[in-house]
C-alpha cells in the first residue's frame, strides 16, 4: 500500500435522511465508464494475456508492462504478496487493497480467473471468510453489469474492519422467512432496498439467503419498473450480498451471522439508457459509475476530477457573492471545469448564497455533494420510499 498516496484522499461525511453518508474523493483510482465495464465483463479470456486481469493471483510480483507491450498496459505489482486462504474448499487469495477505501480494506480473489457469481457457492465462501476473520465484514459485488462493481470478469470479494452507514440503518419492520424459524429478517431504512437476515445458525442463514436471492432473480413487478427477464432472455435481477458476524449489541466479531441482501435490477429504458436503478443523468456530474458494494453500504468513492472541478465552482460562487453583477450562469457554462456542474452550482448558490464565505465555501459544496450521493443511492433502490414502493416491497416479502 502506498500510504502517502492514500493519505491525500479527501474524506467527509454528510447528514441525510439515511443517516451520515461517508464521502471520499479517491485520488489514486481512475473513473470508469459503466459501458466499458460491461464490455470487459463480456470479453472472452483468450488465455493470451498474462495476468488475465488485475485480480488474478498471477499479479503477485509481476513487473508490469507498457501500453505498447503485447496485451496492453498492466501495472507492476512487484511488492504485492497474496496470502493463501481456503473458502468453500477452494484455493483463494487474500490481499489488502492498494486503494484502501477504508480501514483494513481487503480483497479475496478466486485462484481461478472466472466471472463473478452470486449464488449458494459464493454465499458459502462469504460465510467461510467471516469464520476465518470474524472481525471483518465481507461482501460481493453483484454479478451483472450496471449494478455490479468495476471488475465482473474475476470472482472476488471485498472486506475489512470498517462499519458502514448501512450497518447503522434503522430497522423499519421485521419479517420471517417461512421454513427458517431461526432467522430474523428486517427491512432497513436505507435508500437501496436492503433486507437484513440474522441468525445464530449459519446453515439456516445460508438457506434463507439463497431462497431470497433465487426468488428475487425471478421477481417482476412492472408497477415499479422491476423486470426479471426481458423478451430476449436476458436476466436483470441480482443481489449485492454482505456478510458479518456480530454480537448481541451489533459489534463485529460475535456469534450471530448477519446477511445484508441489497436487491438490484439492471433494466434499462429509453429514458434511462444507462439503467433505471443507476445514478440518473442529472447526477452524472458527481457520479456516473456503477453503485457497487462499497457505495451500497453508504461510502461514496468519487473520482479525482472533482477536486479541480469543485475548486473552480467555488471560485465562481465567491465571485458572484462579491459582485452582484457577476454573470454566474455564463461563467459556469464558459468554464470547462464547471460546465457539467452549472445547473447544480446555480441551485446551490440560489439556496445558500447568504451563508457562503471563502472559509466555508468548499464545506458547503462537499455537503451538497453528499446530498447528491444520497439521491444517487435512492436512484439505485428498486423499491422507493413512497407508498407504491413500500407496497411493492411488501409483495415481494409476502411472496417468500
Ligand atoms: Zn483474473
Amino acid at each position: 500500500m502506498r500510504r502517502a498516496a492514500i493519505a491525500r484522499n479527501i474524506k467527509w461525511s454528510t447528514p441525510t435522511n439515511w443517516g451520515d453518508l461517508e464521502i471520499t474523493i479517491n485520488l489514486s483510482k481512475p473513473e470508469k465508464d459503466p459501458r466499458d465495464i460491461a464490455a470487459a465483463g463480456a470479453a472472452k479470456n483468450t488465455g493470451e494475456k498474462y495476468p488475465a486481469c488485475q485480480l488474478c493471483i498471477e499479479n503477485e510480483g509481476y513487473p508490469g508492462r507498457s501500453a505498447a507491450a503485447d496485451g496492453g498496459a498492466h501495472p507492476a505489482r512487484q511488492n504485492l504478496r497474496i496470502i493463501p486462504i481456503s473458502l468453500n474448499g477452494e484455493r483463494w487469495g487474500f490481499q489488502y487493497s492498494p486503494y484502501a477505501y477504508f480501514n483494513e480494506h481487503c480483497i479475496a480473489m478466486s485462484s481461478e480467473h472466472r466471472p463473478m457469481h452470486v449464488d449458494r457457492k459464493s454465499l458459502t465462501c462469504l460465510l467461510d471468510f467471516v469464520d476465518l476473520f470474524p472481525h471483518y465484514f465481507i461482501g460481493s459485488n453483484a454479478d451483472l453489469p450496471i449494478v455490479g462493481g468495476s471488475i465482473l470478469s474475476h470472482d472476488h470479494f471485498q472486506g475489512g474492519a470498517h462499519e458502514f452507514p448501512m450497518m447503522h440503518a434503522a430497522e423499519v419492520s421485521q419479517f420471517s422467512v417461512p421454513g427458517f424459524d431461526g432467522v430474523t429478517g428486517a427491512v432497513l431504512q436505507w435508500p437501496l432496498s436492503v433486507l437484513r437476515l440474522r441468525s445464530h445458525d449459519r446453515a439456516q442463514l445460508l438457506d434463507a439467503a439463497e431462497k431470497i436471492i433465487l426468488a428475487w432473480r425471478e421477481w417482476t413487478d412492472e408497477s415499479v419498473g422491476v423486470v426479471a427477464h426481458t423478451a430476449d432472455g436476458v436476466a436483470h435481477n441480482t443481489v449485492t450480498p454482505v456478510i458479518r458476524r456480530v454480537d448481541s449489541r451489533g459489534n463485529a466479531g460475535g456469534e450471530i451471522y448477519e446477511a445484508y441482501l441489497a436487491l438490484r435490477c439492471n433494466i434499462t429504458t429509453d429514458e434511462h439508457p444507462l439503467g433505471v436503478f443507476h445514478p440518473h443523468a442529472e447526477y452524472h456530474h458527481i457520479k456516473k459509475e456503477n453503485i457497487g458494494l462499497i457505495e451500497v453500504m453508504g461510502l461514496a468513492i468519487l473520482p479525482p476530477r472533482l477536486v479541480p472541478e469543485l475548486g473552480a465552482v467555488r471560485e465562481h460562487l465567491l465571485a458572484a457573492k462579491a459582485d452582484a453583477s457577476y454573470d454566474l450562469a455564463g461563467a459556469l457554462e464558459g468554464d470547462n471545469l464547471c460546465r457539467s456542474h452549472a445547473a447544480w452550482a446555480e441551485d446551490v448558490y440560489a439556496r445558500r448564497a447568504d451563508e457562503l464565505t471563502a472559509d466555508n465555501a468548499i464545506d458547503i459544496l462537499h455537503e451538497e455533494v453528499g446530498v447528491v450521493f444520497g439521491h444517487v443511492l435512492d436512484n439505485a433502490g428498486v423499491f422507493k420510499w413512497d407508498e407504491a414502493g413500500r407496497a411493492a416491497q411488501q409483495r415481494f416479502i409476502d411472496s417468500l
